[in-house]
């Protein structure tokens, strides 16, 4: 079995390649001509770059003084060693065999090694596989990340670290070693991390915390050990790991008990980061958007004991980032990308880097020279909403359930609190379940939600389900996504914004996850509080759907006369909308209700 070990990794091995002299490789390092070195433990095998023809050479480096890796860093030539591959491998397979999974999987394994023609799967399993920016060619910098400017400021600090090293080293300052970026998906952490190695100069070794772990035991271990001596050879550098929360998760807390793969990743990502010193130049950057997850190890001093938050962005910072990923997009004169920032609240800089794309996509698709401003909205829609499916076929008695349903949350809508405004009503199917939809843009962002602009949106989400009973005395599926968010938001009044007069401010959820949204869990209640909160959501939906109706009864001449409007354009909007929107009345117990509940 063990023959088939040896076989060479990387692309080199399987194409011919001449012998060269020594003195020749160091020449030809010298001119730039060489693009890629392998370092083995008995030879140097290389290949020119392609304006050289990229021929492929090997050379024998014994009896030849003195480390040549700083000669080709400063040559800017790829570097890969693989001096320890073998005894990685053998590793693994020791612990394989230890593991007691041995006989099949190691089958299995023989099976691709085989397959692979020549490079055997076995080989690469303890390699690291980190995706290598080199020196000067990431091009990233502080300028294509807007908007997060304390974090900026925060990892400025490191770029110094990086490039003025020796100031610090020189007064007795330790530099940290590991920074974790702390923030939602999409908020530019990968980003900002290689703006860093981009503003400092460094090679940047990207590597997910999910690459690490395989079946295999002891395979992530060895691919952290592989990564980190990569680094140190490298260094000054920066190593990124993201999704530190897939190997960095709090250890001890699962049936396996203590021993497992992702564990041992964990502790040689410790290890190993004990074992350097910052001063030398390697500097680690994770991120993470479960910060509450991680093993408290993790997070100690000397470890990632520096913590940057990269936060959604408001709204200046969502226009610096369209002025980021507009840059390269003809714009027409009327796109306000000040308007397009106050109506994404909640979008984080992929987001809007996907906007700008998906508005470039539609503006090329109609043949226009440049991007309109109908483009972005048509965008924004799509982003929030879905891709318009004008080919979806309903019956008319279909139709005119949708268009009663989205006219009764416009009208309901028009009167609730909150700096929302219904902005158009569509009965053009989109996306993968809306038959029809009620956009409502904010004016402005909002960091908190009051008591009564919360009733409003309940009473919003019920408009659709109330306009069906009052017009057509019978309901329909369709709202079914209202009625789950209703009972969601209502849930949440009670349990966590601790707004029920009877349980008072007593949080029932533990909020676990403070970047993704609904992972929540349970306080250990009694059933009588059980019963209390399902109560009051209850009776919050009730009265929330009370007021739906009172109101779509009061106005019912309003909603027929623009169900009919809907039913004839599909679309209503802009002027003609809020002409209609400005003429819904008020019950007179509304206020009452928004206020006390
Ligand atoms: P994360 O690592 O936080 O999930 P990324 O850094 O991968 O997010 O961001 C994905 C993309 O979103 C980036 O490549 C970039 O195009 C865009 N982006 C995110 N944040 C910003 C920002 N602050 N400025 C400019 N572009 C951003």
């Amino acid at each position: 079995m063990f023959p088939l070990l040896p076989l060479g990794i990387g692309s080199m091995k399987t194409q011919t390649s001449s012998q060269s002299t020594y003195s020749k490789f160091i020449e030809q390092v010298k001119s730039e001509e060489v693009q890629q070195v392998t370092i083995k433990p008995d030879r140097i095998e290389y290949i020119l770059k392609p304006e050289f023809g990229s021929q492929r050479y090997y050379t024998d480096p014994s009896g030849q003084k003195g480390d040549i890796t700083s000669l080709l860093q400063s040559h800017n030539v790829e570097i890969i060693t693989l001096n320890d591959s073998s005894a990685n491998t053998a590793g693994i397979i020791g612990l394989l065999l230890s593991s007691g999974i041995l006989v099949g999987a190691f089958a299995w394994l023989l099976k691709f090694s085989n397959a692979g023609g020549g490079v055997g799967i076995g080989m690469k399993m303890g390699k690291s596989n980190a995706r290598v920016y080199n020196r000067g060619k990431i091009g990233t910098t502080f300028l294509d990340v807007a908007g997060a400017d304390e974090a900026k400021r925060e990892l400025q600090e490191v770029v110094d670290f990086l490039s003025n090293g020796e100031k610090y080293r020189k007064i007795g300052a330790k530099i940290p070693k590991g920074i974790l970026l702390v923030g939602s998906p999409g908020t530019g952490k990968t980003l900002l991390a290689k703006a860093v190695a981009g503003e400092a100069g460094v090679p940047f070794l990207s590597m997910s915390g999910s690459e690490f772990v395989e079946v295999f035991v002891g395979v992530g271990a060895s691919r952290v050990r592989d990564l980190f001596n990569q680094a140190k050879r490298q260094a000054p550098c920066i190593i990124f790991i993201d999704e530190l929360d897939a190997i960095g998760k709090t250890r001890g807390n699962n049936v396996v008990g203590g021993n497992d793969e992702r564990e041992q990743t964990l502790n040689q990502l410790l290890t190993e980061m004990d074992g350097f010193d910052g001063n030398n130049g390697v500097i680690v950057i994770a991120a993470t958007n479960r910060p509450e997850i991680l093993d408290p190890a993790l997070i100690r001093p000397g470890r990632f004991d520096r913590q940057v938050l990269v936060d959604r962005p408001d709204k200046s910072g969502r226009l610096e980032i369209l002025l980021v990923h507009t840059r390269s997009v003809i714009l027409s004169e009327d796109v306000n990308l000040e308007v397009i920032a106050a109506q994404t609240p909640g979008f984080v800089g992929a987001d809007l880097a996907n906007l700008v794309n998906e508005a470039a996509l539609m503006a090329a698709r109609n043949n226009h020279q440049a991007v309109l401003m109908a483009d972005f909205k048509e965008a924004i829609e799509r982003v929030i909403a879905g891709l318009e499916k004008r080919s979806r076929i309903l019956t008319p008695q279909e139709r005119q359930t949708v268009a009663y349903h989205e006219v009764g949350h416009s009208l309901v809508g028009a009167l609730m609190p909150g700096g929302s405004k219904v902005s158009k009503i569509s009965i053009v199917p989109r996306g993968v379940g809306a038959l029809g939809y009620t956009l409502q843009m904010p004016e402005e962002d909002r960091f908190l939600l009051l008591e009564d602009e919360l009733r409003g949106q309940l009473a919003t989400l019920l408009g659709g389900r109330a306009a069906e009973e009052t017009i057509l005395g019978k309901v329909s599926s369709g709202a079914s996504d209202d009625i789950q968010k209703a009972t969601d938001l209502a849930e949440r009044a009670v349990t966590q914004y601790g707004m029920s007069n009877t349980l008072g401010p007593i949080a029932f959820e533990k909020n676990s996850a403070q970047f993704l949204q609904g992972s929540s869990s349970r306080r250990s209640i009694s059933a009588e509080v059980a019963v209390e909160i399902d109560r009051q959501v209850k009776q919050n939906i009730d009265l929330a759907h009370d007021m739906a109706l009172k109101i779509l009864e009061l106005n019912r001449g309003l909603l027929e006369s623009t169900t009919q409007a809907l039913l004839e354009k599909e679309v209503l909007e802009g002027d003609e909308l809020q002409r209609i929107l400005s003429q819904v009345q008020a019950p007179i117990s509304l206020n009452n209700w928004l206020m006390k509940g």
